[in-house]
């Protein structure tokens, strides 16, 4: 969002106090001014500030990026290093969180169409598969993928041959956290292969906002990519990771958008997820709860953001220095998350 108005406190780039894990990261972005704002006179200032809701506070984030900063960049410094993980059994979560236009799907690239600049789920695949091509000679690799769209409390698979008012699936509860049975999860061999499927499944999402009027910005679109990875010499040594990319729903509040009638709808939906989504990420920082009661909150998002945190609490338990008291893992773990949550009441933020 880009505004003038208030003073706000500062931000800073660096590591979130108290931070000694580096599991979970926070980046922002701002992106840059499009023609339609350009008209109107808005212009970027030269010190960006960042204000959230009515309190002076100011928060550290990993990564800031301006708006001269471009895809290859945001990748490079706040995605690619984490892939090798992917490859020591590490799950990983990316999710872009921000209000409609603020440049959530441009920088995921979740409307891929082989054109522009790349964004990180492009990139992303890229590097997964010269990983695998480096590796060939000792490893056997086995990748497949899935896409979802998450709509009106709605669960789309965008890579299902059915038409849009069937392909909805459903969310199981199993032991070891949840699965989505009717999910189609495609095979994928190379390059090639993977980013047509992601194109597809972006197309069908970007049909579906036109017969719904620009739904997408009240879509949350989850594409998954999962690794086997075996050993040649050694066949019983299997390791698996899931690497979830999200590119969640614009977080704008119903009041500011004027939306009424089914609009209204979708939007408390769409803040009913989030604000879920932020309890439970309270609950995982306060470090009262070592199991933390999923049942109460019967959303959708929080679910997927559950088949998430499944994945990532599974991988802190495989991080080999683990000390014994989790609880406290957690805090440092997911401060910055909760930051990042504070970002999520938008209609509160502005960037001037
Ligand atoms: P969102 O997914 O958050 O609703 P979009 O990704 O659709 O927002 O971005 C809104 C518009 O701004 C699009 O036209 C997109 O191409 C453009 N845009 C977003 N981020 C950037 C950027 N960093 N550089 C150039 N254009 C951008």
């Amino acid at each position: 969002s880009v505004c003038t108005g208030k003073e706000g406190p500062v931000w800073s780039v660096g590591e979130p106090h108290g931070s000694r894990v580096e599991s979970v990261k926070v980046a922002l972005r701002i992106r840059p001014l499009v023609k339609t704002e350009i008209d109107v006179g808005c212009r970027l200032p030269k010190e960006p500030q960042v204000s959230i809701g009515k309190n002076n506070l100011s928060y550290t984030f990993n990564y800031v990026f301006d708006e001269n900063e471009g895809q290859g960049k945001v990748y490079n410094l706040a995605v690619k290093n984490l892939i090798e993980n992917l490859f020591k059994g590490y799950n990983l979560t990316i999710l872009a969180y921000g209000q409609t236009g603020s440049g959530k799907t441009y920088t995921m690239g979740t409307n891929y169409n082989g054109e522009g600049e790349l964004g990180v789920i492009p990139r992303a695949v890229y590097d997964i598969f010269d990983i695998i091509e480096s590796r060939k000679e000792d490893t056997t690799f086995g990748v497949t993928v899935s896409f979802l769209e998450l709509y009106n409390e709605s669960l789309y698979d965008l890579l299902t041959d059915k038409p849009r008012e069937q392909s909805i699936v459903d969310i199981r509860e199993m032991n070891n956290g949840i699965c989505i049975p009717g999910l189609t999860e495609l095979q994928v061999q190379n390059v090639d292969n993977a980013l047509a499927i992601l194109k597809e499944g972006s197309s069908g999402r970007v049909v579906g906002a036109t017969a719904m009027n620009a739904a997408s910005s009240r879509s949350h679109a989850v594409f998954t990519i999962n690794i086997k990875i075996m050993n040649k010499t050694n066949p019983k040594d299997v390791i698996a990771s899931k690497f979830h990319l999200v590119d969640l729903a614009g977080s704008e509040s119903s009041k500011k958008t004027g939306a009424t009638g089914d609009r209204f709808k979708e939007g408390i939906n769409i803040n009913k997820g989030l604000m879920v989504l932020g309890n439970v990420i309270s609950q995982l920082r306060d470090g009262q709860h070592s199991f933390i009661n999923y049942q109460h909150h019967n959303c959708l998002l929080f679910e997927v953001f559950r088949l998430s945190t499944t994945f990532l609490l599974s991988s802190l338990r495989q991080i080999p220095d683990n000390p014994n008291n989790m609880t406290d893992r957690l805090i440092y773990i997911f401060r910055p998350l909760k930051i990042a949550l504070c970002l999520n009441s938008l209609h509160d933020i502005q960037l001037y």
